[in-house]
């Protein structure tokens, strides 16, 4: 390595003259006040700031000079480089903010923005049926009655004419509170609600009354322990069978379709007085798989025919026990299960199903309202 060169000008050296220096920083100011975004930020460091850049490849002409001339280039050149480094450092800065707001921008999380991620749930078919039931007979006049499922055993039995020894009384089939002498039962049907309809109201009394109730069954393919029930009654002057049926035709066809019948056949009710059982002529094959091998059908088992409920006129003991006069007014009951309505009528065919709340089950029978 060679000394210093006395006699060397410093003019000679171009790199280090103040015109080069102040044509570098120039040249790095306006080339980094151009910088759009951090990569190009990058480049412009390469290009003016590392040791790759013009002032710091001068910088090394420096031993070349003069040591007067040492001095005066080694400031100007440190000056010069400080400027075009705070210069970098500004514009990184004001790209950094730039950057990191964008960011903010883009990212944000609207929670207002609808998601399939959770899945819409199903109202229960049962519920929605049981609606359906109260608004047919809401558009014929009928008020909604209910009751409570803890209740008292005269009202769920002796009212209803059933007398004490009756088997469905037994232990076997309703769940007493606390013992079998509480006179406190889990409703074993909604026939108690027609009792309190019929105590609470003035005639002429027409209610309908869905409601949960319970029996001491296990749970199986075709039976459960809770379950639910609908139940008509209308008190009034003048009632017959001729308005029972006529009912029971119109519920019928809300139900299940135009023109579909009911038949009664007869029956024994404790409460009702002729008593009949309802049945409901088949909706899919609408009776013309009977005797016909070549359209058998399966809703019906090719009977024409579908149990479907209880009915009758309320006997009038039923009447007296809760004080109406028996000798001008006369009513009519029926009822049916809600879940075996649903059964046929959606083609379920496992009891289960209705009470295991599986959503997939529900979601099957659409978000009907
Ligand atoms: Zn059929």
């Amino acid at each position: 390595m060679s000394g210093p060169n006395t006699s060397f000008d410093p003019k000679q050296v171009s790199a280090l003259s103040a015109e080069s220096v102040q044509a570098a920083v120039a040249e790095a100011l306006t080339a980094i006040a151009a910088c759009a975004d951090l990569a190009e930020l990058k480049e412009a460091r390469l290009a003016h700031v590392e040791d790759r850049s013009p002032l710091a490849l001068a910088n090394r002409e420096i031993g070349a000079l003069p040591p007067a001339a040492k001095v005066d280039a080694g400031k100007r050149i440190g000056l010069a480089r400080q400027q075009i480094k705070t210069a970098w450092e500004d514009r990184e800065a004001v790209l950094l903010a730039a950057r990191d707001e964008q960011v903010l921008t883009q990212e944000t999380v609207d929670v207002t923005l609808p998601t399939y991620l959770a899945p819409l749930g199903g109202r229960h078919p049962l519920t929605t049926l049981m609606e359906r039931i109260c608004d047919v007979f809401i558009a014929m006049g009928y008020d909604i009655a209910e009751g409570p499922e803890v209740e008292a055993e005269w009202v769920n039995f002796d009212a209803l004419n059933v007398p004490p020894d009756h088997p469905a009384r037994t232990m076997q089939d309703t769940f007493y509170v606390d013992s079998a002498d509480s006179g406190v039962v889990l409703r074993t049907q909604t026939s108690p609600i027609q009792i309190r309809a019929m105590l609470d109201r003035e005639v002429p009394i027409y209610v309908i009354a869905p409601g949960r109730v319970f029996r001491t069954d296990e749970l199986d393919a075709t039976h459960t322990p809770v379950f639910h029930q609908v139940e008509g009654l209308a008190v009034d002057i003048g009632m017959t069978m001729a308005d029972l049926k006529g009912t029971l035709d119109h519920f019928a066809q809300e139900m299940f379709g135009a023109g579909i019948r009911t038949r009664l056949r007869p029956s024994y009710f404790p409460f009702t007085e002729p008593s009949a059982e309802v049945d409901l002529q088949c909706f899919v094959c609408r009776g013309e798989s009977i005797g016909n091998p070549d359209r058998p059908c399966r809703t019906c088992g090719s009977e024409g025919w579908i149990e479907w409920g209880g009915c009758g006129m309320i006997n009038p003991r039923v009447l007296q026990a809760v004080g109406i006069d028996s000798s001008r007014y006369r009513g009519f009951a029926f009822g049916m299960g809600i879940e075996r309505t649903l059964m046929f009528r959606n083609g379920v065919t496992d009891m289960r199903d209705m009470v295991e709340g599986d959503v997939r089950f529900s979601r099957a029978f659409g978000l009907e309202s």
